[in-house]
């Protein structure tokens, strides 16, 4: 036996049959064993037949499952697994480019490894646990990705501090965990530009490695445009707008924000005067600005990181994405999107129909976006797509 046993009512192995890597806390009947927060835990149906193995945690998702076979989870169990999810990065093109070097290597349910995020960051891997399962192994996984990624990641980042749950009280402190330590900063490039990332002091690991994709789209998009580039951080869409655009103008309401983007525009444009970061929140400087932009970008963060906050977050989007269409320049591009995960496809197009609507002008949509390809989507997990974004023609 390995770990806890935990038994499931009687008709709630149908989930869990279809591959749906959560089990949540009302479909337990029994668990046997003294449970402590990030234990393996193997599950049963109710007629004490295996279904799956994960980590317990005591909130409402109760078992995060990273096998649907009977398998002793030891270090080799995990080599392979990342092993697999390294091969697939090699194969997407994205490992071993010499035009981008920041990707992500784990992607929690859609590697199969619910609750893990490991990103690289050229020689460096940053890794965060969201549940304690993953962090109880973290010296394990750290090296792991050292000996998978030999030659490339000469260190590996712990940085669950902020994102473990609280409750949990575990003590975590954010640190280096294996190879050499490689200070805090480092400049990483991606599709050919040049960014400063900072793993200590940026928000999630270091940089929103998600919208690579998207940010190439707009940079074909910026031909001759005035740019306003909304919720910018790093400046990730002001860079690429850089190269085509005629002004590109980044807001974000943290002054860290927007000083970073200054200096990501000039590492790659030196001296080049078209682009000004400003700091100003969003709804305001939505609301006081004039009709001067023919490009708008808006990518907030998550309005709403539970269910409980959907109809809020919502109005939210709405709200935004109203007051752009409202002073965007004819013929003019809004580039809208939501990293929400309870906010569906459909809610954000829906949510932005009436945004559009409300607005008043012809509205076309030209592309639907996602996330890109070392942010795979788990196909029995449908959550596991939360990056959803619309480039719109407006008239
Ligand atoms: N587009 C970015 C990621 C955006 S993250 C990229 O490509 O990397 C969201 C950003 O929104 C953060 O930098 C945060 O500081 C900023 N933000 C949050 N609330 C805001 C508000 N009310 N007004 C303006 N910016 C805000």
């Amino acid at each position: 036996m390995i770990g806890i046993q935990i038994f499931l009512k009687p008709g709630k192995e149908q989930s869990v049959k279809r591959f749906h890597p959560w089990i949540f806390s009302g479909a337990i009947s029994d668990i046997k064993g003294a449970p402590k927060e990030g234990d393996v835990a193997e599950v049963f149906a109710a007629d004490g037949s295996y279904l799956a193995t994960g980590h317990w945690s005591p909130g409402s998702i109760a078992v995060r499952i990273f096998s649907f076979i009977e398998c002793v989870p030891d270090r080799n169990f995990f080599k392979q697994k990342i092993t697999r999810a390294y091969e697939c990065r090699l194969s997407t093109g994205l490992a071993n480019n010499p035009s981008t070097n920041v990707y992500r290597l784990i992607h929690g349910e859609g590697d199969g490894l619910p609750g893990l995020i490991i990103d690289i960051y050229g020689s460096v891997a940053v890794m965060q646990a969201h549940a304690a399962g993953f962090w109880h192994l973290r010296q394990m996984l750290a090296d792991i990705v050292i000996e998978v990624m030999k030659g490339v990641v000469v260190a590996v980042y712990d940085k669950s501090e902020g994102t473990l749950p609280f409750m949990a009280n575990l003590g975590a402190e954010n640190g280096y965990l294996a190879g050499t330590p490689m200070g805090g900063e480092t400049v990483v490039v991606e599709n050919g530009f040049k960014f400063k990332v900072n793993w200590l002091t940026g928000q999630k690991t270091g940089f929103f490695v998600d919208q690579r994709d998207n940010r190439r789209l707009l940079a074909d998009y910026s031909q001759g445009r005035t740019v306003l580039n909304m919720f910018g951080y790093t400046g990730g869409f002001s860079v690429y707008a850089m190269k085509n655009a005629a002004t590109v103008h980044t807001v974000d309401s943290s002054p860290v924000a927007t000083t970073l983007a200054d200096e990501n525009v000039r590492l790659n444009f030196a001296d080049d005067t078209r682009h000004k970061a400003i700091t100003a929140d969003a709804f305001d400087y939505l609301q006081e600005m004039g009709e001067e932009y023919d490009l708008i970008v808006l990518d907030p963060p998550a309005f709403a990181k539970h269910q409980k906050a959907l109809a809020n977050a919502l109005q939210g989007y709405r709200r935004i994405n109203a007051a752009a269409l409202k002073k965007i320049k004819p013929g003019g591009i809004l580039f809208t999107f939501s990293c929400s995960q309870v906010v569906s496809r459909d809610d954000f197009r829906r949510t932005i129909f009436v945004a559009a609507a409300n607005s008043g002008r012809v509205v076309r949509i030209l592309h639907q976006m996602s996330q890109p390809p070392d942010h795979p989507v788990n196909i029995y997990h449908p959550e596991s797509e939360y990056l959803k974004g619309l480039v719109l023609h407006v008239e």
